[in-house]
């Protein structure tokens, strides 16, 4: 189920923004909470709600004119949400700072975690950032609206007696890269496809829309809020992307509430909005690795690089450990590591001696680290490495 639901009727409409609010929208909280009926089963959570920022961050080095756009923020999410809530009843949880600080919809190992270029931009307050900066921002903002979320999320399963249906609100450009998007909205989901069928359907029914089918993007992104909170948990769930100049002015938000509220007090009215249901891999967080899917090849590579630079200095540190000990244990020592990169060499074209490739690994010539450091082995090493000697040694 990808791509288009309905067809365009005509180009997106042209966009418009609401005037500067950086002086009306101050940091207050790293969350907003707000208060509905949590007995009803439904929570509302908007990720990118605010582009507010804490004062000792300033404007992280960027003018008025980068918080008017959605590398700040999802324009029009706020409005719709507190009209959502108001409509609904239903409790929400607004995030109260600005993505360009740390990005919540990420998962703590994503790259694009705190983006220190986005959209363009350079972001100076976010170059270089160093480990405590990391740290600082995940601990005062990231994590205390994550843990409002679960908070909510563990209310409002108490107060129903079930399991809530969670709805995510968001809002994408009206272009990209010079493209324009054909979109009302779009559905993004990963797996649990319960909640979108039936939205889709619902929007859909009015032919003047065009919906998405996770557009303008694929909803699967591991670590992001709806697979933390909602996936992990099987709990059914839906994120709502709204092209972001039909809700930048009130008058849209408004139309946009109330067209969803009805939709929404459907959906939740069903029984299997609320039931604990997991899909595809089981959700025990072993079996599927954040990291290796949000990782590019460079970075994949980088770190393989550094794992390996790690573990050479680990074996030199280790100095005790005899290589016919290795060999023993494990089935390999120095020399084969050794061996290892002078053969990865060899397959991209680089010649490199035995000799070059094992001072490379050992930090010395090797005949100067075996005077150093081999110890003689005893009868008892000489006849394991013989019963378990690979072929190459
Ligand atoms: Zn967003």
């Amino acid at each position: 189920m990808k791509g288009l639901v309905t067809q365009p009727r005509q180009n997106p409409d042209p966009i418009v923004l609401s005037p500067p609010l950086m002086n009306a929208t101050p940091f207050e909280a790293p969350f907003e909470r707000i208060s509905g009926n949590a007995a009803h089963g439904l929570v509302l959570i908007a990720d990118h709600a605010r582009r507010a920022l804490p004062l000792s961050y300033g404007q992280l080095g960027l003018p008025d004119a980068e918080f008017e756009r959605h590398i700040a923020y999802d324009i029009g999410v706020e409005a719709v949400t507190r009209g959502l809530a108001s409509l609904t009843g239903a409790p929400a949880v607004l995030c109260g700072f600005s993505r360009l600080l740390i990005d919540p919809n990420r998962s703590e190992n994503d790259p694009t975690l705190i983006r220190q270029l986005y959209d363009g931009t350079i972001v100076p307050g976010n170059y270089p950032i160093s480990p405590e900066e990391r740290r600082r921002r995940l601990d005062l903002f990231y994590h205390p609206y994550h843990d409002a979320v679960a908070a909510l999320i563990d209310e409002v399963a108490r107060e129903s007696g079930a399991a809530p249906l969670i709805i995510s609100v968001h809002s994408f450009t009206p272009v990209m890269q010079g493209r324009p998007r054909p979109w009302h909205a779009g559905i993004l989901w990963d797996r649990d496809d319960r909640a979108v069928a039936p939205l889709i359907a619902a929007l859909a029914a009015d032919e003047t829309l065009v919906i998405g089918d996770n557009e303008p993007y694929d909803g699967a992104l591991p670590g992001d809020t709806m697979h933390r909170h909602a996936t992990m948990n099987g709990l059914a769930h839906a994120l709502i992307e709204i092209r972001q100049d039909l809700i930048a002015e009130p008058a849209g938000a408004r139309a946009w509430a109330e067209r969803l509220a009805p939709i929404l007090d459907a959906l939740n009215a069903r029984p299997d909005m609320h039931e604990v249901r997991h899909f595809g891999s089981p959700p025990t967080g072993q079996d599927e690795d954040p990291i290796m899917t949000t990782l590019t090849d460079d970075q994949k590579r980088d770190l393989e690089a550094a794992a390996f630079r790690r573990l050479v200095e680990h074996l030199r540190g280790r100095s005790d450990v005899q290589n016919i000990d290795l060999m023993n244990l494990a089935g390999f020592c120095r020399n084969c590591l050794s061996n290892w990169y002078r053969e990865a060499a060899e397959a991209d074209g680089i010649a490199l001696s035995k000799d070059e490739s094992r001072e490379i690994v050992y930090g010395m010539p090797y005949e100067e680290w075996r005077a150093l450091h081999q110890t003689e082995a005893t009868d008892d090493q000489k006849a394991s490495f013989e019963a378990n000697r690979p072929k190459d040694h």
